[in-house]
C-alpha cells in the first residue's frame, strides 16, 4: 500500500494526524462490526467527525476521512466480496490504507452519467479502462480507487460500472495535485487510465451496476460529509463570542451592540438548525430509513446555513478577518466550496424537487 505511505513520509506530521484518527477508530465507527467497523452507527461518527473538526479547527483532514468513510469504505461494505473487504476495507479501518471515489470528469461534472472513460471487457476476463479523472479527494495519497467507467451506452442506469483499482496498476498515473483555496489540508487530484488492465475481480458489483454503487455512496456522503462544518461552526462561534466580548469600540465592548448581538444570534440559529437536521438525519441512518430525498435535503440545508452563518462571521472581526489567526477568511472559502462537493446545491434542489412530484 504504497500510496499513504509513500505520502505520509512526506507530510509534514509523518501521516500521523490520519492514522491516529483511524487507529482511534473514527473511519470504522458507523460500520458493523461484521465488516470490522465498531457498530455505533452514523450518529456517534458524526460526533466524532465533528469533534475532530471544532477540536483542530481545520476542515482538511475531517473532510478527508469523511471522503472516505462515504464514498469508498461504504459501497466497499456493502457490494465488495469478501475478498475485496478483505484486501482494502481491512486496511482502511486501521489507518494502514486510503480511499479514494473516482466519478468526476472535466465534461462529466453535474452531468455524470455522461462520463467518458470506458472499460472495455477482454476474451480473458480482465477489463481494459481508458480515461480521465478529475476532482479525487485523498487521489494523491490513496491506495484504493473506486473508479466509475462506461460499459454501456448512453446515460442509462446501466450504462456504467464501478472497478476497484489499487495504485501502482499498470497504465493507472495518479496526476499532479490540485491547487485549491479551499479545504486546507485535503488533497486531490487527477488520475489517468491508458489501457489500465485489471482483473474480472475489480469489479465492485457487477458489470452494469455502477450507479447502484454511485448511489449508495452518495446517499451517505450527501447526508454526512458536512459533519465536520459543525465542529468548524461552533468553534468559530465560540470563538466570534469570546471576540465580542473582549473587544471594545467607543469604549465598550462590541458584545454590547444590538447589530453584533443580532449577528451572533444568526450565526448560532444556523448553526443549531444544520446540527439538528444532520443528526436527525443520521438517527435516520441509524434506523435504516435514510433515503435520496432526505440525504440531498441535508447536504442542501446544511451548506446553505453554512454558507449563512460564514456571510455574518468576518462581520463579527472587521478588519481583523483578514488575519489568517482568525481563520474566518479560511472558513467562508471552505462555506463556498460546501455547495459543490457531493453534488451542487442546484442538483440537490433538483432531486428534491423531483421528489415533491415537480
Ligand atoms: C472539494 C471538492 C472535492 C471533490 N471530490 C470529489 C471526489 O472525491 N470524487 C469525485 O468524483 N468528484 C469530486 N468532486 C467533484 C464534484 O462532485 C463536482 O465538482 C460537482 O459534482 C459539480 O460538478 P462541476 O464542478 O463540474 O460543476 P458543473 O456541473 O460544471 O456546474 C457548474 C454550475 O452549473 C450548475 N448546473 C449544472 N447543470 C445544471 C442544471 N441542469 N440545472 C441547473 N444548474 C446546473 C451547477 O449547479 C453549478 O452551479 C469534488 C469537488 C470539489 C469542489
Amino acid at each position: 500500500m504504497a500510496g499513504f505511505r509513500a505520502w505520509a513520509a512526506k507530510s509534514p506530521d509523518g501521516g500521523t494526524a490520519w492514522r491516529d484518527a483511524s487507529r482511534q477508530g473514527l473511519t470504522s465507527l458507523a460500520l458493523p462490526e461484521e465488516h470490522g467497523g465498531a457498530g455505533l452507527g452514523y450518529e456517534t461518527a458524526c460526533l466524532a467527525l465533528e469533534a475532530l473538526a471544532e477540536e483542530t479547527g481545520r476542515s482538511g483532514l475531517p473532510f478527508s476521512l469523511a471522503a472516505q468513510m462515504w464514498a469508498c469504505q461504504e459501497p466497499i461494505a456493502a457490494f465488495g466480496t469478501s475478498e475485496q473487504r478483505a484486501r482494502y476495507l481491512t486496511p482502511l479501518l486501521v489507518g494502514d490504507a486510503v480511499g479514494a471515489f473516482a466519478a468526476t470528469e472535466y465534461d462529466a461534472g453535474s452531468d455524470l452519467l455522461s462520463l467518458k472513460t470506458t472499460a472495455a471487457p477482454a476474451a480473458d476476463g480482465s477489463w481494459l479502462l481508458n480515461g480521465t479523472k478529475t476532482f479525487v479527494t485523498n487521489g494523491p495519497m490513496a491506495d484504493v480507487f473506486v473508479v466509475l467507467a462506461r460499459t454501456g451506452e448512453g446515460s442509462t442506469l446501466a450504462s456504467l460500472t464501478a472497478f476497484l483499482v489499487p495504485r501502482g496498476t499498470t497504465g493507472f498515473t495518479v496526476g499532479k495535485r490540485i491547487d485549491k483555496a479551499a479545504l486546507d489540508g485535503a488533497e486531490l487530484c487527477s488520475l489517468e487510465l491508458t489501457d489500465c488492465r485489471v482483473p474480472g475481480e475489480a469489479r465492485l458489483a457487477g458489470t452494469g451496476d455502477g450507479v447502484a454503487v454511485l448511489m449508495h455512496a452518495m446517499r451517505y456522503e450527501r447526508a454526512f460529509i458536512l459533519a465536520p462544518t459543525i465542529g468548524l461552526m461552533a468553534r468559530a462561534l465560540k470563538e466570534g463570542v469570546q471576540h465580542a466580548r473582549m473587544r471594545e469600540q467607543f469604549g465598550r465592548p462590541l458584545s454590547s451592540y444590538d447589530a453584533i448581538r443580532q449577528r451572533v444570534v444568526r450565526m448560532h440559529v444556523s448553526l443549531t438548525s444544520a446540527r439538528e437536521l444532520l443528526h436527525a438525519t443520521a438517527r435516520a441512518a441509524d434506523a435504516g430509513t435514510l433515503d435520496h430525498q432526505r440525504s440531498s435535503l441535508t447536504k442542501l440545508h446544511v451548506s446553505t446555513e453554512f454558507n449563512r452563518f460564514c456571510t455574518e462571521l468576518p462581520d463579527l472581526y472587521g478588519g481583523y478577518s483578514v488575519l489568517a489567526e482568525t481563520g474566518a477568511l479560511r472558513l467562508v472559502a471552505d462555506a463556498v466550496a460546501s455547495r459543490y462537493y457531493s453534488g451542487t446545491s442546484d442538483m440537490q434542489t433538483k432531486i428534491i424537487a423531483e421528489g415533491l412530484g415537480l
